[in-house]
């Protein structure tokens, strides 16, 4: 059995400076050169899982095959590798003490005084270690949350520091990502915040091997020179991230950095192949180089945070690329178009997207925007609440249930087309316990989807409690509508379809956890096309 290799990615001096990206950067560069690699990351909030997050807190909850409700980086690395996340690649602080707080409950401490350390930190190595150990990596980057320094991250930092120490120093390394601040007063880039989180690191008994520095100016030699000198790491391993126009960049920037070569040569891996990037430069290329433009608005009511809606943006970029086509995405409140002058804004438009969300505010504004798009014939693509909110206006507007409704929404409306399955109505517990994961849905014949995914039968993600109320069955699919994704065990509708209409897709799923740079989603590059083909019409 092969050493497995262990990286840490830290971060100081501030947060939000992308460790996600960098961690999946790196993996993407090993993972070229045929090394396997996964990524896991520690979140140092109190939180089981991000589920019961608001996505103003803390952006978008990402969904694995195997139902974790994770934090939005996760869905970078799916993106990035085009390799698998599950629960074990992403875990909380509130985990790490829910498990040790039900083994001590269960006495299997033996009568032992319960400790952060070594019950808590031990806790925490068992969570790296068990990737690790199942063999099916060479290299483990596991990207520690929240900045050094933190109260919080303490019992990490010192995991972290046991395992190089039993791990040994040519097999686990840490990454620490700061940030070299620009003074345009001065004209100076300042190294002092980085020499103090080094030294800060240092405290906790880690040595930062690599420097990642994000930064607005090119690193001239002399300051490279410096940062190595005081933070008691290689010339080499001063590694510049600067500024991008775009997150698919930054592989191919810290290629040109080294990064990948340091990182080989300070775990003493063995190279197996150069990087092979063809692929991805393809994509960047046709992302970069676009034939033509489309605007699609996408209406949901956590529009004002960019992040709440993560992996529908990125799931555009790939879409777009493969249609050679630049995706203008423009955000659209729900509660905006409850306004009739404000309608115009669909005027410019060339396909719409009704997002997923919870709850009744701004739900009106959606269902508005779907009557639009469906009088006049402008690409429609629902996913989840937007898939229910078709539903809704369609059995209002065509079939004359004139108080159809979301039992989420109103629990006594007369006409309850979306309504809580058996088995969620006994649950009161909020995390964990929607219907999530990975589901399978047979495409029924002669249907749109069934020629965009060119297969009969499908496996998407969920997260949910609400459905298509099977009482309504015949009656919504009596005329234009169209039951055309349909799950082989339980006969829920997953997916609707307008048959009098171009392009009109409602998905009780989430696609959008499935699209990567080298597998860009089915339904988004059709629904692109079918923009595509919607503005030239125009
Ligand atoms: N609120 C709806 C439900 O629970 C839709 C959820 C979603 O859009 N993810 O069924």
């Amino acid at each position: 059995m092969s050493q497995t290799k262990y990286i840490f990615v830290t971060g100081g001096v501030t947060s939000s400076l992308g460790k996600g990206i960098i961690a999946a950067s790196l993996a993407k560069l090993l993972q070229s050169q045929n090394f396997r690699v996964t990524i896991q990351k520690f979140d140092p909030y109190l939180n089981v899982d991000p589920g019961t997050l608001n996505p103003y807190e803390h952006g978008e909850c990402y969904v694995t095959d195997d139902g974790a409700e994770t934090d939005l980086d996760l869905g970078h690395y799916e993106r990035f590798l085009n390799v698998k996340t599950s629960q074990a690649n992403n875990v909380t602080t509130g985990r790490i003490y829910q498990s040790v707080i039900q083994k001590e409950r269960k006495g299997e401490f033996l009568g032992k005084t319960v400790q952060v350390v070594p019950h808590i930190t031990n806790e925490i190595k068992e969570r790296i270690l068990l990737l690790g150990n199942t063999e099916d990596y060479d290299i483990i980057i596991t990207e520690i949350g929240g900045t050094v320094g933190d109260i919080e991250s303490l019992p990490y930092i010192e995991a972290v520091r046991q395992l190089i120490y039993e791990q040994g120093e040519n097999n686990a390394i840490t990454i620490h990502l700061t940030l070299i601040p620009y003074l345009s007063a001065a004209g100076e880039l300042k190294t002092k915040p980085t020499q103090h989180s080094v030294k800060t690191l240092m405290e906790s008994g880690i040595k930062a091997d690599v420097l990642v520095c994000r930064t607005e100016h090119e690193l001239s030699d002399d300051l490279r020179k410096k940062l190595a000198l005081f933070c008691n790491v290689k010339f080499e391993a001063v590694i510049q991230s600067i500024d991008v126009d775009t997150i698919y960049d930054v592989p191919l920037k810290m290629q040109d950095e080294g990064l990948d070569k340091v990182v080989i040569e300070r775990l003493e891996l063995l190279p197996k192949q150069k990087a092979n990037l063809k692929q991805w430069n393809e994509f960047l290329t046709k992302y970069k180089n676009p034939k033509s433009k489309i605007r699609i608005g996408l209406v949901g009511k956590y529009v004002e945070l960019q992040d709440s809606y993560k992996s529908i943006i990125e799931s555009f970029i790939h879409a777009g690329a493969t249609n050679e086509v630049e995706v203008e995405v423009v955000s659209i409140h729900s509660e905006f178009i409850l306004e009739d002058e404000n309608m115009n804004i669909f005027k410019d438009l060339d396909g719409v997207l009704v997002a997923p969300g919870f709850g009744e505010r701004g739900i009106e504004g959606k269902i508005k925007a779907v009557e639009y798009v469906r009088v006049n014939k402008i690409p429609f693509f629902g996913i989840c609440l937007g898939m229910q909110m078709a539903v809704i206006e369609y059995s209002r507007n065509i079939l004359g249930l004139k108080d159809a409704n979301s039992t989420e929404m109103t629990s006594n409306t007369s006409n309850p087309v979306i309504d809580l399955m058996e088995t969620q109505k006994k649950i009161k517990n909020k995390g964990g316990t929607m219907r999530l994961g990975s589901w399978e849905c047979s495409l029924t014949s002669d249907s749109l989807v069934r020629n965009i995914y060119k297969k009969t039968s499908i496996n998407e993600r969920h997260r949910h409690r609400y459905e298509f109320n099977e009482k309504y069955n015949s009656i919504m699919f009596s005329k234009t509508f169209k039951a055309s994704g349909i799950n082989p065990k339980t006969g829920l509708i997953e997916i609707v379809e307008n048959q009098d209409h171009p392009w009109f897709v409602g998905v009780q799923f989430h696609p959008e956890y499935k699209s990567t740079v080298s597998e860009p989603h089915p339904l988004f590059v059709s629904f692109v096309a079918a923009a595509l083909k919607y503005s030239k019409t125009k």
